[in-house]
């Protein structure tokens, strides 16, 4: 490309802004970052589709804000500090007041947690995101999937299921009132990603991921990779006003806890570290809530209040999994 290409003109007015974290940030061929001694490089990539992740009119700023959120909830589940972030823009038009909301979505978020923007590419096509994170974790400590042991307690950030509702509201499965849908869209749109809870809990998880396909099916990669399984209390699952209301329609306990995009931690620690993990509740501000058990075996169990299974019919959403 020549430096008056529209292409150009596009990265300069919308995505170049000084890169504090890193050597050299955007504009060169490669972007160069320095690694600090004993550290572990974390990295991770998340694809976001028109129409697969996002509602094709979701407003720019909160598309630029949740597609980097999803990436930075990837660097949580892992315990590491983010720094650095590639953005793989394919749009299908230049329209600069698109691109300058979305960009505005994305910089609040990326400036709230000191992520530097250090390069990317951009073509022409249908609506597409590739963010790519980078972090630092501590050698040897980050949070993994595959610790969790038979006797520790399963936790969960925050409470379960507001986005989902609002997927499932606009996919006609079920229906919320207007104020409520308009709350929920907002979990939907804005996820908190959970970075500073992330960083806490190494030394004190045994396990972690983040929960964007439902909490049943994630933890359910938790079991899987630590080869045992997990018995979940369905009355101690958080849940907002919005989810109180519809949790006890079989529609609302489904999209609830298998709908996804959360963007919660699902963790697993030792009975030994309750007292720890219920002051970072205080420390950090974000409820944490003890959900259930860590059993041997294998699968995710769903008990109701009067102590028997309860099924439900998804376990997650899977993009090739043709329904
Ligand atoms: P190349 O031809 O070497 O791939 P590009 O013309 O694609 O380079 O990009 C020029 C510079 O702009 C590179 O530093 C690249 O990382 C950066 N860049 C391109 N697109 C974006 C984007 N959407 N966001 C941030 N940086 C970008
Ligand atoms: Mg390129």
């Amino acid at each position: 490309m020549t430096d008056n290409s529209p292409e150009f003109d596009l990265i300069a007015r919308h995505f170049t802004r000084p890169a504090a974290n890193a050597v050299l940030g955007v504009g060169d061929d490669c972007a160069l970052v320095d690694i600090t001694n004993g550290m572990d490089l974390a990295v991770s990539t998340d694809t976001m589709v028109s129409g697969t992740h996002f509602f094709p009119d979701v407003p720019p700023e909160n598309l630029g804000h949740k597609a980097l959120a999803v990436n930075l909830s990837d660097m949580a589940a892992m315990g590491a500090m983010p720094y650095w972030a590639m953005l793989a823009l394919t749009v299908p038009t230049v329209d600069h007041g698109w691109l300058a909301a979305f960009a505005k979505g994305f910089f609040d978020l990326a400036e709230e947690f000191s992520v530097s923007l250090i390069g990317g590419d951009t073509t022409r096509g249908p609506l597409s995101l590739t963010i790519t994170i980078m972090g630092e974790v501590p050698m040897g400590a980050a949070l993994r999937r595959n610790g969790a042991k038979a006797g520790n307690d399963v936790w969960v950030s925050g409470n379960i299921g507001d986005a989902a509702l609002a997927v499932a509201h606009r996919n006609g499965r079920l229906v919320l009132g207007e104020e409520d849908y308009h709350e929920a869209v907002m979990r939907l749109y804005e996820p908190t990603p959970r970075v500073r809870l992330g960083q806490a809990l190494r030394g004190l998880a045994t396990s972690a991921i983040d929960i964007s396909d439902g909490l049943l099916g994630d933890l359910g990669h938790i079991c899987r990779l630590s080869g045992v399984g997990a018995t979940v209390d369905l009355g101690a699952i958080p849940l907002s006003p919005i989810g109180a209301k519809h949790v006890a329609t079989k529609a609302g306990l489904t999209t609830i806890l298998a709908g996804g995009d959360d963007y919660e931690l699902c963790f697993t620690a030792s009975p030994n570290s309750r007292d720890s993990i219920a002051e970072l509740t205080d420390v950090l501000g974000v409820p944490l809530t003890r959900i259930g058990q860590v059993k041997r075996g294998k699968g995710v169990s769903l008990m109701g209040s009067d102590g028997k299974p309860v099924r439900i019919d998804g376990r997650g959403y899977d993009h090739f999994s043709g329904a």
